[in-house]
């Protein structure tokens, strides 16, 4: 057995352990990094979106792979419409082969940074009440560190009720003209029973290539195979043509509860989907994940501390537990509630809302959107 010492040790080269060594790179870090993953190579299979264009930092604009100024919802025979002339909301996407091809270009060969991948490890509780340090365990080998970020950490869940957004999408190509090409279908066809809210996304790279997913935001456990199936049906429906090819998967399944806490070890940092930066009410975790590598990298850089701030801001996580709450008590009702959000607030609020830019009386608007019954009712009668 050997012991090593790092700087930092980041454990899942996955978005958030990316995100986190690009901005430090970009930002002169010079300590050692120590990189551990356990899959051989990083997860392509995956395309993140988020609102307005200049949420990112300027060094990944580039990859913005498409912008939409348009998006839609629609359920119960009703549309409703978001346009926007801005680049600031539009809804912007990147693939993340695109991400991940770009990060190694820029990071591979420096000699600060020890890449293990395809490599087992085990976070050491160790407690140094006066510092950071972290210790992990490897094959044959200890590492300790001033910082652990950890992308991997346990959750624990709530008693009772939880809701996971479940989605499997299908990328298809089919013939010219399937799609309108400028518009998002955000949320198409809700509809939802006791358990679950259901509905399909739609992201159109050209008019004959898109995502079309199904999501299901659902207190049952779904089965992502039967889902496949039942995604395959909405592809061969006709609705696209006779001609659709599906070309690749993607899918996942994401906790929807400001409740569900990461298990920390020892003095090791939970970051990412599993470490309470995912929008619970949404399951949208780009933007909030990288600006915590930027802000993070920034106090690394300058003095070499943690920044205390949290990140997703409290009063969106309060109006996300609200929401959820509503949801858990009458998840038929999911429909209703997002068909008032689209009808009764427009694409800059909703943009803005989304990315945790709300301002003052955009919160008052999206509060003023919703049924209120619901919601008083939420407010004062506890959950079993
Ligand atoms: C298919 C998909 C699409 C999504 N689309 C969007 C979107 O459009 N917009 C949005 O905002 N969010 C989206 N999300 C949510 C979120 O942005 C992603 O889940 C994002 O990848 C989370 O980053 P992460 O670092 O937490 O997890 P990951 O990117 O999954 O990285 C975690 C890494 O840790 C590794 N790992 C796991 N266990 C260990 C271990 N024991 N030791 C070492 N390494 C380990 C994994 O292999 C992985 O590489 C999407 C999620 C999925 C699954």
């Amino acid at each position: 057995m050997t012991n090593d010492n790092v700087d930092i040790i980041i454990r899942g080269a996955g978005l958030s352990g990316i995100s986190l060594l690009l901005a430090l790179i970009e930002q002169g870090y010079s300590g050692s990094v120590l990189v551990v993953e356990k899959r051989a190579e990083p997860e392509t299979q995956k395309t993140w979106c988020f609102w307005g264009e200049e949420n990112l930092s300027s060094s990944l604009r580039h990859l913005i792979k498409r912008r939409w100024f348009s998006w839609s919802f629609s359920g119960d025979g009703q549309e409703y419409h978001h346009c926007t002339q801005s680049s600031e909301h539009a809804y912007c996407c990147l693939q993340a082969e695109d991400f991940y091809q770009y990060a190694f270009e820029k990071l591979k060969g420096l000699p600060t940074i020890e890449w293990l991948w395809n490599t087992d490890s085990e976070l050491i509780d160790t407690v140094d009440a006066n510092a950071n340090n972290v210790e992990l365990a490897l094959k044959g080998r200890r590492v300790s560190a001033s910082f652990g970020f950890d992308s991997a950490c346990g959750i624990s869940l709530p008693e009772g009720n939880t809701i996971n957004q479940y989605f499997v999408g299908a990328w298809v190509k089919t013939s010219p003209q399937s799609f309108n090409a400028k518009k998002v279908a955000l949320m198409s066809n809700m509809t939802a029973d006791e358990s679950c809210f259901e509905f399909t996304y739609i992201l159109p790279f050209n008019s004959d290539y898109a995502l079309i997913e199904l999501t299901r935001f659902s207190m049952r456990d779904e089965s992502l195979a039967d889902m496949q199936s039942a995604c395959e049906d909405i592809v061969n429906s006709g609705d696209y043509g006779n001609d659709v090819v599906i070309k690749k998967w993607e899918k996942g399944v994401l906790p929807m509860d400001t409740r569900i806490a990461p298990v920390k070890v020892g003095n090791w940092n939970c970051i990412g989907a599993r470490g309470s930066m995912i929008r619970a009410s949404s399951g949208y975790a780009f933007l909030t994940i990288q600006r915590w590598a930027q802000k993070t990298a920034q106090s690394l850089c300058s003095e070499n501390k943690l920044s205390l701030a949290k990140p997703i801001s409290p009063i969106y996580s309060a109006l996300d537990f609200l929401f959820l709450k509503v949801m858990r008590k009458n998840m038929a009702l999911s429909p209703t509630l997002f068909s008032s959000m689209a009808k009764n607030v427009n694409a800059v609020v909703f943009a803005r809302f989304m990315t945790e830019k709300a301002t003052f009386s955009d919160v008052l608007s999206i509060i003023k959107a919703m049924p209120i019954r619901p919601f008083v009712k939420a407010l004062f009668t506890p959950e079993h």
